[in-house]
């Protein structure tokens, strides 16, 4: 008598399972766990009815497995991918965009810096100070001249991570991912439907800008972080609502082009994280290249107006117009549409992930990295806590995140800084000196015609163990890595005094301003 398939695994028709069943489970199972290491969840059913159990096996089978599948390809998905293929993992990473690379190269991190360094160069704003006020590379810059070089760069950075996935055999699925369990994915693209399995999750789906009813974002007159390369020309008024990083680099940027910047934020002090002799520094500066700034201000609404004006009603009854408006408040957690209660998962109202040190969530196999888990949502640090998560997946020792890591903020001029700040010392009441050193008294500040920078030590007064380093100036973010690599170790001012520094750099700073703060010791 033939028997149908679901006999001949040992199923009985009554919906029970007789004991050669169990075996032929208990086989697969230790099947599964030898060649991939783990079974996957939908052969773990043991009460599935024997229809529903076979349709699993099949799907299973016929399920592509992998030992870690990453969810986004932003600095964060990007290194954790790499990381587990370097430990001769099979891994893939899921991007729904038609890219690779993220916010950080495609709308956030990368198009910003390098579109600041098109505005620095194309304005000649850093060479007025040498060559007068009516210096400029081109005159009448366009949009188009500050795409131009952001799409250079973005094409070529996509570039490098693509060979890196395909020389480290990284699959690159594309495709919206979302968990139908919780070691199972479903992958839709424009095309079709795939599911994937693996034995461990990366979510790195970084996030949105957060809107508000009231601001409605248009893309055009109204735009955010993400759309404002996609604006028809450059504007000549422009309000930017919201003094957050993003906030004030773009008005730094817009400004220097000529741009009349109005900012406001419902905060009374610009970047209240950051030293706040370094701000005064800042908001002087940003005053001085055309930045008003409306602060301890909030917007109630904003609206087009028939003039093609867009105005922002504020609180206080003010109304701000101006060609557009530039509208960064922050950001939310991109996992909506992740289908996180299939894997049991849930986030806090701005859509962010919890985690442990080890960046696992609740389920001790899904890992969640970069942007998605809130602070300090860094590019820096997102590639970091990509590459611990797949060290701690796969028992590779590793050192957490460290604690001390640096600020660049690229305003105009930029800003670095590592350590604690004036403030923080002065509330935990450790006595401190200051050293700093000015730009203008440095033989290369003259020669790159940076008046203004300046370069502060903050060090213990008893033990002279450095304490922070706070930098405004050109090459801020590049320079404050010799003062953390001196915090890191531990180490005093007395570094600073006893080195040989080349001259003339910008490094020379710290020999100058360790000296100023020793002799404040006298
Ligand atoms: C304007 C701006 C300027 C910035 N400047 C700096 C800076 O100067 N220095 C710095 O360190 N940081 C900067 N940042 C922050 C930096 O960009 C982020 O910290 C970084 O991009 C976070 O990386 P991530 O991998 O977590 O996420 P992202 O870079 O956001 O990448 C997430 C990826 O996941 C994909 N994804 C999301 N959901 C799914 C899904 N369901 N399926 C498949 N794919 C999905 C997305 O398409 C995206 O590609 C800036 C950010 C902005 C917006």
């Amino acid at each position: 008598m033939p028997q149908d398939k679901s006999e001949r695994m040992g199923h009985r028709r009554n919906g029970t399972r007789s004991k050669s069943f169990f075996d032929f489970t208990s086989v697969v199972h230790k099947a599964y766990r030898l060649i991939f290491g783990w079974v996957p969840d939908t052969l773990k059913d043991g009460d599935a009815t024997d229809q529903v159990f076979s349709l699993h096996l099949k799907g299973a089978l016929m399920v592509k497995t992998y030992d870690m599948i990453v969810i986004g390809s932003g600095p964060a998905g990007h290194r954790a991918a790499i990381q587990a293929a370097k430990l001769n993992k099979r891994v893939a990473v899921i991007e729904k965009r038609e890219v690779v690379g993220g916010v950080c190269i495609n709308t956030g991190t990368i198009p910003s810096k390098t579109m600041r360094e098109a505005v620095l160069y194309l304005s000649g704003f850093r060479q007025r100070d040498l060559y007068g006020l009516s210096y400029t590379v081109k005159k009448d810059i366009s949009l188009d001249d500050l795409l131009f070089r952001c799409n250079f760069v973005i094409r070529n950075e996509i570039e490098v991570i693509r060979a890196q996935f395909q020389r480290n055999r990284v699959d690159l699925l594309q495709g919206h991912a979302s968990f139908l369990s919780p070691h199972r994915l479903r992958v839709e693209s424009s095309s079709d439907t795939e599911e994937y399995e693996a034995e461990y999750i990366v979510i790195a789906t970084g996030t949105v800008p957060a809107h508000s009813p009231l601001v409605p974002v248009d893309g055009e007159k109204i735009i955010d972080s993400d759309t404002l390369f996609h604006m028809p020309t450059l504007p000549r008024t422009m309000t930017t609502v919201g003094g957050g990083v993003i906030g004030i680099e773009y008005a730094c940027m817009f400004a220097t082009l000529g741009v009349a910047v109005t900012l406001v934020d419902l905060r009374p002090r610009l970047l209240e994280f950051v030293d706040a002799e370094i701000i005064e520094a800042l908001s002087y500066q940003m005053r001085n290249i055309g930045v008003t700034l409306r602060l301890g201000e909030e917007v109630e609404r904003v609206e087009k107006l028939n003039t093609g004006l867009v105005a922002a009603h504020l609180k206080s009854r003010k109304i701000i117009t101006a060609d557009t408006l530039l509208y960064t408040v922050g950001r939310q957690g991109n996992t909506a549409h992740l289908n996180l209660e299939a894997a049991g998962l849930q986030t806090d109202s701005r859509g962010r992930i919890q985690v442990n040190e080890y960046f696992q969530t609740s389920a001790p196999h899904i890992y969640a990295v970069g942007d998605v888990v809130g602070f300090p949502s860094l590019a820096s640090v997102s590639m970091e806590q990509g590459r611990l998560a797949s060290c701690h997946a796969f028992g590779v020792p590793a050192i957490a995140v460290p604690s001390l890591f640096p600020y660049g903020i690229y305003t105009i001029p930029e800003i670095s800084y590592v350590g604690q700040n004036e403030e923080q010392l002065t509330e935990s009441g450790i006595p401190y000196e200051v050293g700093k050193a000015r730009y203008r008294e440095i033989a290369r500040g003259q020669i790159i015609g940076d008046q203004s920078g300046m370069l502060k030590l903050l060090f213990h007064r008893e033990t002279r163990k450095l304490l922070g380093v706070h930098i405004i100036g050109e090459g801020a973010a590049e320079l404050v890595h010799i003062g953390q690599a001196v915090l890191t170790y531990d180490g005093t001012i007395d570094y600073f005094v006893h080195t040989v520094f080349n001259y003339p750099t910008l490094a020379e700073c710290y020999k100058v301003a360790a000296l100023a703060g020793i002799n404040r010791l006298r």
